[in-house]
């Protein structure tokens, strides 16, 4: 079985040791890491985690900075990660969609660099809606054009606060999906619920390009959301991501072998999927 991570975070060194400054700077950043206990990692870190795991690839995701130079420069750390070690580091880089046009340039540039996607989104933290038609019509076409995949953050409008939980909740990601039917688009955290509103008709039929991935899940769900939103959305859309380094991929790998129920789910969902949803051969050999 080939098992991918659909969900984890690096960052380059040089963040690691501006990490006071960033935190005083960047909503983001700040967020997520202003805690000192939040862990960062690299990508040597990742690949070092991969290999105790046996996990073959891993989608490394961005984090939604609040200035176009820091989406650069983070966004040129992880195309450099997937060279150095290609088909197993697959990157998603971050645009600052405040600036359309250097977003739209900074987009070609990076899927000419070879970035399978973009993500993960913070459209809370980084002023804008994923509901704004407008503003996403050509980005999509650009993405639709490389076959690349757009990935936001989501989380449920109920329930318990933690650090990063943020206001992008299931209508957004919702109103993308029916705006632009073609975008594949990967709802993370189980989308904050929205694979149960697929019990009404019309919705289900608007997540039939939204897959949602398990970054996170014993933050969040009993395990029975495992085999509860396969029934509801197909185990073909659930893509197994741990939010490495926030979850061990070790823990996260465990949880999901112990909840999915089916052998045929449990190969979909740690791996097949996402190599179908990346359409990519990569060298899956760990
Ligand atoms: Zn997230």
């Amino acid at each position: 079985m080939t098992l991918v991570d659909f969900h984890t975070h690096v960052m380059p060194p040089w963040v690691m040791q501006d990490r006071a400054s960033l935190a005083r700077t960047d909503a983001c950043f700040e967020m997520l890491y202003a805690d000192p206990k939040a862990r960062l990692t690299t990508a040597d870190d990742l690949i070092n985690s991969m290999d105790e795991t046996g996990i073959a690839m891993s989608v490394a995701l961005n984090i939604g900075w609040s200035t176009h130079e820091m989406c650069m420069r983070t966004n040129d750390y992880l195309l450099e990660s997937a060279s150095r070690w290609p088909g197993r580091i697959v990157p998603f880089c971050m645009l600052h969609l405040m600036s359309p046009d250097l977003a739209l340039h900074e987009l070609e540039r990076c899927a000419a660099g070879g970035a399978r996607g973009v993500g993960e989104l913070r459209p809370d933290v980084q002023s804008y809606s994923l509901t704004d038609a407008s503003l996403w019509k050509p980005l999509v076409d650009v993405l639709n054009r490389h076959e690349m995949i757009l990935l936001t953050h989501v989380s449920e409008p109920v329930g318990h606060q933690y650090p990063g939980k943020g206001t992008i909740t299931p209508e957004q990601p919702y109103a993308f999906a029916k705006e632009f039917p073609e975008a594949t688009l990967v709802c993370a955290h189980w989308g904050g619920g929205l694979p149960f509103y697929a019990l009404m008709p019309e919705v289900g039929k608007t997540l039939a390009n939204v897959y949602f991935d398990t970054a996170a899940t014993h933050y969040l769900y009993e395990r029975e959301v495992f085999d509860t939103v396969a029934r509801l959305v197909g185990a073909d859309h659930i893509l197994f991501g741990s939010d490495y380094p926030l979850i061990p991929q070790k823990r996260a790998l465990d949880i999901a072998r112990e909840a999915i129920a089916l052998p045929d789910n449990l190969r979909a969902v740690l791996g097949d999927n996402a190599i179908r949803v990346l359409a990519t051969q990569g060298d899956t050999t760990p």
